[in-house]
């Protein structure tokens, strides 16, 4: 399906619930978020309904996010439904990592195709700091546990942001012995206007990802690593709007996504579905189509009539918006 933009649409990406086991300080309150009611969240019949709708008009790709998606209860038998939805190509995962030892198994037996891991340090106290609560072993054994069990590939995001001062150059080398696509996104200051931002972080904290780069190589030809090198051909599966490097050798790439310095709103493919069944055409506007209530109380062609609002309602482009009525956590980042 196309956009009045021309663009293709074949992705969604679904936020299965604004509750998570981290607090990170960007994205959440330290209470915690959690005061959608049960009523309020999609049941997971009704996602598997939205999906098959949406993937007879043409998505083909799915991104489960969150909150956390691996604390929604009968997340494994979601995947193996939405894998075996007719149409359907993909479906993968966005999460903290915390709890793949116990999910990953069973998730790669459903089908799950690939899992993004969110790590923003590899600084044990730097990492407790910016989620609150989190022991950064947790997700190195996470990491761990989604290459043993065969995910490939494997990428690990980090947002960069500038008052956190992070050693991108330490955390870029996680590619060289092991298959793991490293990414680094630019911090997008929303919670200015969300209001749960509890970081007090804001543009000044953005690092546009060429500065990253420059960072980068330049500690890498220091230490007689030689620079990063454009990854064309490396380019992991699911590349999405990430540009890749590889240092030379390496079984992994770097990545870096620029969602504020370098706009990929002309290659943007994607609709985006909250954990209470609001669709939204894009991240940044807080326009929202209500596909809950055509769920409940309709025929599956009122749910297509919904995401046909939302599809031809995609914006151009965000125009320098970044601000959003609601935090990461319920939209899914
Ligand atoms: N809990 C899962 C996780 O952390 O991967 C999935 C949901 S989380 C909201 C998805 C991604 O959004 C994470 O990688 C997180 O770092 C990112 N994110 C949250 N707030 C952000 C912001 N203001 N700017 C850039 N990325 C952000
Ligand atoms: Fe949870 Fe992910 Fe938000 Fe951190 S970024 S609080 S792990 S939802």
């Amino acid at each position: 399906m196309k956009d009045k933009h021309g663009r293709v649409i074949d992705y969604l990406r679904i936020s299965l619930t604004d509750r998570c086991n981290l607090r990170c300080i960007y994205c959440m309150p330290e209470e915690g978020v959690g005061q959608m009611s049960h009523d309020d969240i999609l049941r997971i019949e009704e996602i598997e309904r939205i999906v098959a709708v949406a993937a007879r008009m043409g998505i083909t790709r799915i991104r489960l996010t969150g909150g956390e998606p691996l604390v929604r209860k009968g997340i494994a038998s979601l995947v193996r439904n939405l894998v075996n939805t007719p149409g359907i190509e993909s479906v993968a995962m966005t999460t903290n990592g915390i709890l793949l030892p116990q999910f990953a198994h069973e998730l790669k037996e459903a089908g799950l195709s690939r899992v993004n891991i969110s790590l923003d340090t590899l600084d044990a106290a730097q990492f407790r700091q910016v989620t609150r609560n989190g022991n950064l072993e947790d997700v190195l054994e996470g990491i761990d546990v989604a290459l043993r069990t065969g995910f490939k590939p494997v990428k690990i995001n980090a947002v960069t942001v500038r008052s956190l001062n992070q050693d991108f150059y330490e955390y870029a080398k996680l590619s060289i012995d092991r298959p793991l696509h490293v990414r680094f996104i630019e911090y997008m200051p929303v919670g200015e206007s969300s209001g749960i931002d509890g970081a007090g972080w804001g543009k000044k904290d953005v690092i546009a990802s060429e500065e990253v780069i420059e960072i980068i190589n330049t500690r890498a030809q220091a230490e007689g690593m030689g620079a990063l090198i454009p990854a064309a051909k490396q380019k992991p599966e699911g590349w999405g709007p990430a540009r890749y490097f590889a240092f030379e050798g390496a079984q992994g790439t770097v990545g870096f996504i620029s969602p504020l310095s370098r706009h990929f709103c002309t290659e943007c493919n994607r609709l985006r579905l909250t954990a209470d069944g609001k669709l939204r055409a894009c991240l940044f506007s807080d326009e929202e189509f209500d596909v809950r209530e055509a769920l409940r109380g309709g025929s599956d062609e009122a749910v297509q009539e919904i995401l046909e609002q939302v599809l031809m309602s995609k914006p151009d482009e965000h125009h320098d918006k970044v601000g959003t009525a609601r935090g990461m956590s319920q939209i899914g980042g």
